[in-house]
């Protein structure tokens, strides 16, 4: 039976988080995912991420209790199922929190920060925060879906980011401290490169870490990304993937075939579908969704332009343009052959399946596609039976026609 075994240390550090979060003496920043958490850490904030809540709602399967709550306040139930999950679960104050972690709920803002960098819908869904706690609020807007990131838009950005230091100053009762900043960016420096080589990991034919397991493990470089802790997890998760490629174990030796996954996990159905590519001896070795934590460009010796350059230019803030050239790119570094996007009914901003992408980029790579539907949260959109079909017919055409040998 494969075992990372790793994921027992993932488990108490993302245990310890949570508790943190509630018996910590120290103020509470709630932050987006690809958000200022830097900032937000170098004034000494614990930092807490609504969408990481989301994720834990959809994967727990609570999320479709909570959505109609945020329908009947006024949501469609076509937006964003992280946002109308987990308001809908802050109207009716429950939380898979209470029950895993014996915590009284989601923890109070002293202050909320977001980035409309991956879409404009955390700003509506921190925004009703905002007014729900009375709390201040401050936001960074980048220009998007760049073709390229050019010092004109870094210079921006970096404006925005000096705009919150005030705030954060009043807030935090801390005077912004240059040195602090740049010691919080080394260590997600540190860490996002960690992570970066975990992933790389399954370049190796045997590949030992898949996309599911991905989503687990990058819970860290999410919520923790800045701290020693991120740092210290992803050194030792590397060293035993590195051990493992070493000895020649992978999560799927018998793989024929190897899939890359663009879009949204589908929360709710991570083992189920797992299994469904497992069965069919089709290795997921690489994703967009887990790639989004990787800032390659954060330099501690140069904090604002590149911490303003690492959180612009990432995937989903680009054009199809540049999405398909970072897609070609990973397609032969990890030897791909086919992808399956998954084309999620609520968030507009991650799924590239609508305007024609997958055929343009097979034209352009050779590499086949398969789109199916589901969403993050919303089971409702997913069809079991029908995915399974999908699935199991792309693999055996994609068994008849290899890319890459
Ligand atoms: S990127 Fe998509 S899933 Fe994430 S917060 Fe925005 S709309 Fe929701």
């Amino acid at each position: 039976m494969y075992k990372i075994e790793t994921t027992d240390l993932m488990k108490k550090i993302m245990g310890e988080y949570f508790l943190s979060l509630e018996s910590s003496k120290k103020k509470i920043a709630w932050c987006t995912s690809v958000g200022p958490a830097e900032l937000l850490r170098s004034f000494g904030f614990e930092v807490y991420f609504p969408e990481n809540h989301g994720a834990l709602l959809g994967a727990t399967r609570t999320a479709m209790d909570f959505i109609p709550e945020a329908i009947k306040c006024g949501y469609s139930g076509h937006v964003c199922s992280y946002t109308t999950a987990d308001i809908g679960a802050y109207l009716k104050k429950e939380s898979p929190l209470q029950s895993h972690y014996k915590m009284e709920g989601i923890p109070k803002p002293d202050i909320i920060a977001y980035n409309t960098n991956q879409c404009r819908e955390v700003e509506d869904w921190f925004t009703f925060y905002a007014d729900e706690f009375n709390c201040p609020i401050v936001g960074i807007q980048p220009p998007r879906h760049l073709d390229e990131v050019t010092q004109d838009e870094v210079d921006l950005v970096v404006k925005q980011f000096k705009k919150m230091i005030p705030v954060c100053e009043e807030v935090s009762g801390v005077k912004f401290d240059l040195e602090s900043f740049k010691a919080v960016i080394k260590l997600s420096k540190e860490a996002t490169l960690l992570w970066q080589k975990v992933l790389k990991t399954s370049i190796a034919q045997n590949a030992p870490l898949s996309f599911f397991d991905g989503t687990i493990h990058m819970g860290p470089i999410v919520v923790l990304r800045g701290t020693q802790i991120a740092k210290d997890y992803y050194t030792t998760l590397l060293a035993e993937l590195e051990e493992k490629v070493k000895n020649d174990e992978g999560f799927l030796p018998k793989a024929t075939i190897r899939i890359f996954w663009e879009g949204m996990p589908i929360w709710g159905k991570l083992r189920m579908m797992s299994d469904l590519f497992t069965s069919n001896n089709a290795a997921v070795v690489a994703s967009t969704y887990c790639s989004s934590w990787v800032f390659d460009k954060f330099d501690e010796n140069d904090p604002w332009n590149s911490t303003a350059r690492a959180y612009t230019e990432i995937f989903i803030n680009r054009s199809e343009k540049a999405k398909m050239k970072m897609l070609a790119d990973w397609f032969l570094e990890y030897k791909i052959d086919g992808i399956v996007y998954h084309d999620t009914k609520t968030c507009f901003n991650n799924s590239n399946a609508k305007f024609g992408m997958p055929q343009r980029l097979k034209d352009l790579t050779g590499v086949p596609s398969l789109i199916i539907e589901g969403d993050l949260c919303d089971l409702r959109f997913f069809s079991e039976g029908q995915s399974i079909t999908k699935v199991e017919t792309f693999i055996e055409q994609l068994n008849d026609s290899k890319v890459f040998n």
